[in-house]
Formats: structure tokens, C-alpha cells, sequence
């Protein structure tokens, strides 16, 4: 558990939000746990390894130690902790050899959180290219056979992520998802290793719209019908630049987009969607004066849950 039980004013534990950012690791793995503490963070998304490169180091014995010991004296779980697998895998390819290639690199990803003790790995679920939005999803579910074949008796929980829909880009709709996850369940019978994750820029702009209190509680209410709110792990919260329906996926500021502060608001607060990792993707960089971005988004975000500036919800001492 994440937090003291034995803490009187730690109440609301499992009730706040998670909130996170995608940080580098560059220079080792373990920089990216040390920003999150330095910007008060909850939770932390990493790439384990070069995201646009196939070929891949191993984790080395220390590493992994070194990673597993920072969460600890943190006082955070593996479930404060996600990785992006990388842009490159596309389980839905037509080609036998991509598609091959992308179930190597997602059973290194799968081990590598395995070994980290990392419980999400979000993922596109791919594109079908030159084949047909079936064939594509058959292949994915293909695919999670084999996956699921090497790395039997794993903890980490893969996430399939949603995206814009453009082009043949799968996962642009909830029931998509929905009927994906069904379908490598029934093929699989792991129904515990696979979830998802939801991007409130891809949702917005793949149609859903996010941007009034009315309208996302509507969009979160068609996301449990076809997913159900308790296989969504994982959250990224950013803003979008494109308008609700464009396809363009255009990561922008929390507040400062098309979705607003309002449809932020829905999301952070919905009953259902508490505590899991939510996870910042918005622009990087600081502020003239050298403060980082982040640390202005997460201002706002913990004023839309309700948390005063600053204050950290693991501690126990949330705002109520
Ligand atoms: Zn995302
Ligand atoms: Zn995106």
C-alpha cells in the first residue's frame, strides 16, 4: 500500500489522484524517479530503453536495483510506476517481418517491466497498414498469444492506449478497445494482464468531447460501457492544441487547449477513475523565470481535484 496505515489523517487513501509526468532517463534510469520527487509527483511514465531504436542493451543487475530501491524510498509500489513501450512495435502489421520484429521488442518491453517491477506498459495498439481494420485487430490479438506465451506467469499489465484514429490507426474508438481486450482474453484467458490506457488529447480528438462537465461525464460514461472504469490503469492527461473530432493528436498545456479546465475537472474527480497513475505528456521545458512546466500543470491539476497548490496527496494530508 502506498500509504501508512497506521496514519490518522490518511483517510482518503486509494481516493486521490496519481498525478505524473513522462520524464527522461537519461544518464540512468533512475533520474527520472529523482525529478519526480524534486517536482512533488505521485507517479512517473519512463521509457526503459531508446524508444526509437530496435536493438536493445539488457538491463544490468545494478540497474535494476538501483531502480527498485529509489521506488522504496519513496515510499511508492510498482503501481505509481508505468512505461511507454516504443513508437516502433506495431502488433497489427500485415508484414511478417515488422510484425515479428514488433513482438520481439514488446516481449524485451514486457520483460524489462518485469524486471523493474513496473506494473503498466502502455502501447498503440498498431496500425493495419495495407490490410484491413479486422485483419489488423486479429493480428494484434495473434500477437498477445504469443506474448503471453513467453512471458508466462508475469505481473505487468499491458495497456492498450487509445489514439486519434487516424489513418489505419486502431483504437480511435472505446468500443475498439473494448472488443480488442475481449478478444486476446478469450484467446488467452488472461484477462488480469490486460488493460488500458486512456489519453484525454487522443479521446478529445478522435471525437469524444471532453469539454464541458456534461459532455466528459458523457464520454465517461460510453468509455465504462465499453471498457468498464476498472480495467483503465492508467490515464495521460494532456490538453489537445486540434479541435474535438480533428484526428490530430497535438499535445497541449493542462487548461490551455480545446478540452479546457473544465473537462479536466470531470476526469480527475470521476469516482471511478481515482487513483491510478495520471500522467502528464504535455510540453517540457520551463518557464523564463526556471519553473518547470510541469510544476504548472500539476498546480493546476491538484486545484481541479480539490488539493491545494503544492500539497502532496501520498502523504495523507489531501484538502477536504
Ligand atoms: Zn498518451
Ligand atoms: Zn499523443
Amino acid at each position: 500500500m502506498r500509504r501508512k496505515t497506521d496514519n490518522p489523517i490518511s483517510k482518503s487513501a486509494g481516493q486521490s489522484p496519481l498525478f505524473g509526468s513522462h520524464l527522461s532517463i537519461a544518464g540512468g534510469m533512475t533520474n527520472a524517479l529523482d525529478e519526480a520527487a524534486r517536482l512533488g509527483l505521485d507517479s512517473v511514465q519512463v521509457f526503459t530503453k531508446n524508444q526509437q531504436q530496435w536493438k536493445t542493451r539488457p538491463l544490468a543487475d545494478d540497474e535494476v536495483g538501483a531502480w527498485r530501491a529509489r521506488v522504496a524510498e519513496l515510499g511508492w509500489t510498482g503501481a505509481q510506476t508505468v512505461s511507454h513501450a516504443s513508437y516502433l512495435i506495431n502488433l497489427a502489421s500485415p508484414d511478417d517481418v515488422l510484425w515479428g520484429k514488433s513482438i520481439d521488442l514488446m516481449t524485451v518491453e514486457i520483460e524489462r517491466c518485469e524486471a523493474l517491477g513496473i506494473a503498466f506498459l502502455v502501447h498503440h495498439p498498431g496500425a493495419f497498414t495495407t490490410s484491413t481494420r479486422e485483419a489488423g485487430l486479429a493480428r494484434i490479438i495473434d500477437a498477445y498469444a504469443e506474448l503471453f506465451r513467453r512471458t508466462r506467469g508475469f505481473a505487468t499489465v499491458s495497456c492498450l492506449e487509445n489514439t486519434v484514429g487516424s489513418g489505419s490507426n486502431l483504437g480511435g474508438k472505446f468500443e475498439e478497445l473494448g472488443t480488442l481486450r475481449a478478444g486476446i482474453i478469450g484467446r488467452t484467458g488472461q484477462q488480469q494482464r490486460i488493460g488500458f490506457c486512456i489519453d484525454t488529447c487522443h479521446a478529445h480528438a478522435s471525437g469524444y468531447d471532453l469539454s464541458t462537465a456534461e459532455s466528459a461525464a458523457a464520454a465517461i460514461e460510453e468509455l465504462d460501457a465499453a471498457c468498464g472504469l476498472r480495467n483503465i490503469r492508467v490515464l495521460h492527461l494532456n490538453d489537445s492544441k486540434a479541435p474535438c473530432g480533428s484526428r490530430r493528436d497535438r499535445h497541449e498545456h493542462i487548461g490551455k487547449g480545446t478540452i479546457g479546465r473544465a473537462g479536466f475537472a470531470a476526469v480527475v474527480n470521476h469516482a471511478g477513475l481515482r487513483d491510478r497513475p495520471m500522467i502528464m505528456e504535455t510540453p517540457k521545458g520551463t518557464t523564463p523565470g526556471g519553473t518547470p512546466l510541469d510544476t504548472l500543470n500539476l498546480r493546476k491539476l491538484r486545484q481541479l481535484a480539490g488539493l491545494r497548490s503544492g500539497e502532496r496527496t501520498r502523504g495523507g494530508v489531501r484538502a477536504s
